[in-house]
């Protein structure tokens, strides 16, 4: 179990803003309806993250860092099959291989929840009562503490929290019906209230995206044939400084692909822009079964069964849009 832990996290948990992604997931899975993540040191120090979800059984609690006591991996031979298996089902486990692992976590509204603790691959597995609303907290302090050779992959403390934010800001982009905070060393950097209408839809791009994207920003909506693009598009202009203001979303998973990005690149370098970089929060929904989201476990890749109908619905819808503005 040991091996297969640390071979697990070494695809999961590469680094600070991973371990966030993957404990933000669970959070959803367990319907929550508030996040709160605060980190400090650029998350290498210490991550925590609570949310109102279902919360975990007392009994489940130490199995829910155990995963890999029934380990599919017995020796290094193995690595082929880790490649193609992938590793759901085992984040907390390789997270807690590699870290001081904290989960609290409580069923109901009595105040009274369970914790356990694991440090590195030893685990306490002792369950300790716990005050705690419902829902679930996880601790993950000195991360890469047993695995130099990891550790020294990281980058900068601000590096590693601007990769948080990101992952934070691509998350609550795709999730406008939970509210979100995040605390750096202390303090705020955001605080994002749930609400799907219109208006806290723009309020929350506005303070992902900053004001100015929004200011710039042609709402758009277009649907053809089984297809539908919405979301907002900004003139690069104003983002000289943000080229990384752009967050794509097939049927409400952040994706990055080259159909998609050459589609949007055409159609602002054809209406008005040469060579700068367009900003867009953009959001594509069609037929789950025309997109196959499962080319890998861990990166934000799909495939399109048409990927030039997707391609030519991009570029010709965002090209209209552009256009209408920009005669
Ligand atoms: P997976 O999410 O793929 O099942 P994980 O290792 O990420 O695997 O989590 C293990 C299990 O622990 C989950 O299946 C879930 O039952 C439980 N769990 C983890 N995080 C939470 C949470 N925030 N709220 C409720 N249950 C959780
Ligand atoms: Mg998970």
């Amino acid at each position: 179990p040991r091996l297969a832990n640390q071979i697990a996290a070494g695809e999961v948990v590469e680094r600070p803003a991973s371990v966030i992604k993957e404990l933000l997931e669970n959070s959803l899975d367990a319907g929550a309806t508030r996040l709160e993540v605060d980190v400090d040191s650029g998350g290498i120090k210490r991550i925590r993250i609570r949310d109102n979800g279902k919360g975990i059984d007392k009994e489940d609690l130490a199995l829910a860092l155990a995963r890999h006591a029934t380990s599919k991996i017995h020796a290094l031979e193995d690595l082929e099959s880790v490649a193609t298996l992938g590793f759901r089902g085992e984040a907390l486990a390789s997270i807690s291989s590699v870290a001081r692992l904290q989960l609290t976590s409580s069923r109901d509204e009595s105040g009274k929840g369970w914790q356990v603790s694991a440090e590195g691959r030893e685990m306490q597995a002792q369950l300790a009562p716990a005050a705690h609303p419902r829902g679930t907290t996880v601790d993950v302090r000195d991360l890469f503490f047993n695995t130099p050779a990891r550790r020294k992959f990281l980058r900068t403390e601000k590096t590693e929290f601007n990769r948080i934010d990101d992952t934070v800001k691509r998350l609550a982009l795709s999730r406008f019906d939970v509210s979100i905070s995040l605390r750096h060393n202390g303090k705020g950097v955001h605080n994002l209230r749930a609400g799907s209408g219109r208006v806290e839809m723009e309020r929350r791009v506005a303070q992902l995206c900053g004001p100015a994207f929004m200011q710039n920003a042609l709402h758009i909506e277009v649907e053809r044939s089984g297809l539908r693009l919405w979301g907002w598009v900004a003139e690069p202009a104003f983002s000289r400084s943000q080229a990384d203001l752009q967050f794509f979303y097939v049927n409400g998973r952040a994706i990055r692909d080259k159909v998609v990005s050459h589609a949007v690149r055409r159609a602002f370098a054809d209406v008005l822009y040469h060579g700068r970089h367009p900003a867009f929060v953009l959001y594509l929904e069609l037929d789950p079964a025309s997109v196959d989201v499962n080319v890998h476990p861990t990166k934000h890749e799909v495939r399109f069964r048409d990927s030039r109908l997707v391609h030519d619905f991009l570029f010709g819808s965002l090209h209209r849009a552009l256009a209408d503005v920009r005669p």
